[in-house]
C-alpha cells in the first residue's frame, strides 16, 4: 500500500559535542520517507531549490521513493536548519533556521499522491499540513508530528489540524509544551482529547509511549551504544512504522504496537552517524535482526 509524505526537504548543518557536519542532507521528509522505504512505497512532496544538489533525488528514487512531487523553486535556496546538541546528545538548541523555499510552498499533489491511503503530515507549518490533508481524499490513515517552533507560532492551525488526524507523533517537551502538563501520561490523555485518536510520545534515548483508547504502554529505545548524532530520530521512527503500516495495509492496535517497534529500530540505527549515513549502510534484514535481538531484551 502507498504511503504519502509532505514536509521539510532541507540541508541540515549539524554540531554535535564532538563533531561537526556543514550542509548535509536532511528534513522531516527525507528522514521518513528514506526510512519508510524499507517497507513501502513512499510519495514525497516537498520543494526544494537550486541548491539542490540532483545527486540527492537520484538517492531518494533509488529506494524507489517517488519524487514527481517534488518541486524545484529556480533562484530559490533550500530550507535550512542548523542545530547544535548538548553534552547529553538528547537536547538540542537550533541556532539557525531559514525557511528561503519553504516559506512560500504551495503543494500541488501529483493525482497518485491523492488515493494513497496512508499518508503521514512530517513537521511543517500546520496551515501547509491541512492544506495537503485536503488534498489527499483517498488518505484513511493520517498520522502528522509537530513541533515547537509551530507550537508557539501556530497553534491555532495546529488545534484545527488535531481535530482531523488519526495519530499525532511528537516528543516529550513538544507534549508538555502543547499541554501544560509536566506529567506524560496526563499529557498524552490531553492530546487526545483534541482530536487524535492515539498519541505517540518519543522520549529521546528514553523511547516512546503509546497513548490509545484501549491501551497505553511504553517502548524503551534500543540501547546503541554508538550515538554520534540524533537528527532525525523522530522522523525515522516516524517512517518505520508509518512504512510498515502500510505494507500491512493495517492499523489495528496489534500491528500499531508492531510499527512502533520497527519506527525504534530504524531510529536506532539513524542515530549511529549523521545525515542519512548510517541508513544508506542497513537493508531490511538489519532491521529485522535488531528487532528480533530487542524482542529478546523485553521478553521476562
Ligand atoms: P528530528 O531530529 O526528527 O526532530 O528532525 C530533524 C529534522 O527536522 C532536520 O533534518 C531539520 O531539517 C528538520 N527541521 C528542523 N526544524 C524544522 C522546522 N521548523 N520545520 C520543519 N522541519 C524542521
Amino acid at each position: 500500500m502507498s504511503l504519502c509524505v509532505v514536509g521539510s526537504i532541507a540541508l541540515d548543518s549539524v554540531e554535535t559535542p564532538t563533531e561537526k557536519r556543514e550542509i548535509v542532507l536532511g528534513g522531516s521528509s527525507v528522514f521518513f520517507s528514506y526510512a519508510a522505504s524499507f517497507f513501502t512505497r513512499v510519495q514525497l512532496a516537498g520543494v526544494v531549490g537550486e541548491d539542490w544538489p540532483r545527486e540527492y533525488t537520484d538517492l531518494l528514487n533509488s529506494r524507489g521513493i517517488d519524487t514527481q512531487g517534488l518541486q524545484v523553486v529556480p533562484g530559490g535556496k533550500t530550507f535550512h536548519w542548523r542545530g547544535k546538541y548538548h553534552r547529553n546528545m538528547n537536547d538540542r538548541d537550533t541556532l539557525d533556521l531559514q525557511l528561503n523555499v519553504l516559506a512560500d510552498f504551495k503543494p500541488e499533489l501529483p493525482s497518485e499522491y491523492r488515493r494513497s491511503k496512508f499518508l503521514f503530515l512530517a513537521n511543517g507549518s500546520p496551515k501547509l499540513q491541512m492544506n495537503v490533508l485536503e488534498q489527499c481524499q483517498g488518505a484513511s490513515f493520517v498520522v502528522a508530528d509537530t513541533m515547537d517552533f509551530y507550537i508557539n507560532t501556530e497553534l491555532d492551525a495546529l488545534k484545527a489540524l488535531l481535530r482531523r488526524i488519526d495519530g499525532l507523533v511528537v516528543n516529550d517537551s513538544e507534549a508538555k509544551l502543547l499541554t501544560g502538563e509536566d506529567n506524560l501520561v496526563l499529557a498524552g490523555a490531553a492530546i487526545r482529547a483534541m482530536g487524535p485518536s492515539f498519541v505517540v510520545v518519543k522520549k529521546g534515548e528514553h523511547g516512546a509511549m503509546f497513548f490509545g483508547k484501549e491501551e497505553t504502554y511504553v517502548l524503551p529505545a534500543y540501547p546503541t551504544p554508538n550515538v554520534v548524532d540524533p537528527t532525525g530520530a523522530g522522523d525515522s521512527f516516524a517512517g518505520g512504522m508509518m512504512g510498515y503500516l502500510a505494507q500491512r495495509d493495517a492499523f489495528d492496535a496489534k500491528t500499531l504496537k508492531e510499527a512502533l517497534v520497527y519506527g525504534t529500530m530504524t531510529a536506532s540505527f539513524t542515530v549511529e552517524d549523521f545525515s542519512l549515513d548510517r541508513l544508506r549502510k542497513i537493508e531490511r534484514e538489519d532491521l529485522d535482526r535488531r528487532k528480533e535481538e530487542y524482542r529478546r531484551m523485553l521478553s521476562f
